[in-house]
């Protein structure tokens, strides 16, 4: 019987889902369970593939646009990125039947930017072009109104109507760390810019990135558990990179592991970004076990006792 060499796993605590994924899901779930299939969903529901075709399974019919939905009255459930307010108003023009699953959080950014809008001041975006929930947030406001930053050099080019008379929101999935950089180059050139009251990076992308931090330096691998086009996750692989962490990556599922490269460490830590399933975590470590003798030791730096109750859609329904 060959021997299998000994590995130290340190489970980061905490990972995976957040309060605004369980939601979204807890949502198509239980418009399935009302409505019956199919159920329509608008962009993935929560950026992962195995979440999405689990849904799919039990009768989610995903699409990327409204047009895509036929005539129906089953619903059409927005995912937990947000929508611009074009999609709800092209939804009700053509009588259909909406649920929105933008996360509590995200919707707290889009009223923050209207807010500011209404009192009169022109809004930065700090986010990543393209990602659904820029995409949303930028389709609050008629364009012109707000404008997205991404980078330290946007913030030294910038012209804004009245440098004066501005605010910042930011993207929900940040890097933390960025994040401060990019605030403190805005409040450097534009010292009377409003920020919001409380953080827009969210609780769970701020949890675990310190959980990551606290684990990347001290391993010699880390693991993300997640989708590639899953901001929060990509920036978990980024953040223990910077950490000192010498090899990361981010799977989707074990089939994925480059078990090359893993062949000779010794200690390895493991995370979840916000949309990956726990379920796919212990994939991962089943996988670890059939190759090292695996001891696993959970290190947690925050609790988390978030929820938040269903879209009022299906409150009324339930
Ligand atoms: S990552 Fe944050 S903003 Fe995004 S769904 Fe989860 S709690 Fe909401």
């Amino acid at each position: 019987m060959t021997v299998k060499p000994k590995l130290h796993v340190l489970l980061c605590a905490p990972r995976g889902f957040c309060a605004g994924v369980v939601r979204a899901i807890d949502a198509v779930e239980e418009a399935l369970r009302i409505h019956g299939a199919p159920v329509y969903v608008r962009h993935e529901i929560v950026h992962n593939k195995y979440v999405v075709e689990t849904l799919k399974s039990k009768g989610a019919i995903f699409v990327e646009e409204l047009d895509e939905v036929p005539d129906t009255t089953q619903p059409v459930i927005f995912s937990a990125h947000g929508v611009p307010k074009s999609i709800p108003a092209d939804a009700e023009a053509r009588n259909i039947f909406a649920i929105d699953a933008t996360c509590p959080l995200v919707t707290k950014v889009h009223r923050e930017a209207e807010l500011h809008h209404r009192q009169g001041r022109q809004v930065l975006l700090v986010g990543h072009a393209g990602h659904p929930e820029v995409v949303g947030t930028l389709g609050q406001l008629p364009s012109g109104s707000i404008i997205l930053v991404q980078t330290l050099d946007d913030i030294a080019t910038l012209q804004p109507l009245d440098e004066n008379n501005l605010a910042y929101v930011t993207q929900t999935t940040l890097s933390v760390d960025d994040t401060r950089c990019m605030v403190e180059a805005l409040t450097r050139r534009f010292p009377q810019i409003m920020g919001p009251h409380r953080e827009d990076i969210c609780y769970a992308t701020t949890n675990r990135q310190e959980a990551v931090k606290r684990i990347a330096p001290v391993v010699d691998a880390l693991l993300v558990v997640g989708s590639s086009n899953s901001s929060n996750s990509q920036r978990l692989k980024e953040v223990a990179e910077r950490s000192g962490c010498k090899l990361a990556r981010l799977v989707l599922r074990a089939d994925d592991v480059e078990w090359d490269l893993f062949a000779n460490i010794s200690s390895l830590g493991i995370t979840a970004g916000a949309s990956a399933p726990e379920i796919l975590v212990e994939e991962i470590m089943d996988a670890f076990a059939q190759r090292f003798e695996l001891s696993v030791e959970t290190v947690s730096t925050a609790d988390e006792g978030v929820f938040f109750p269903l879209p009022r859609e299906l409150r009324q329904a339930v």
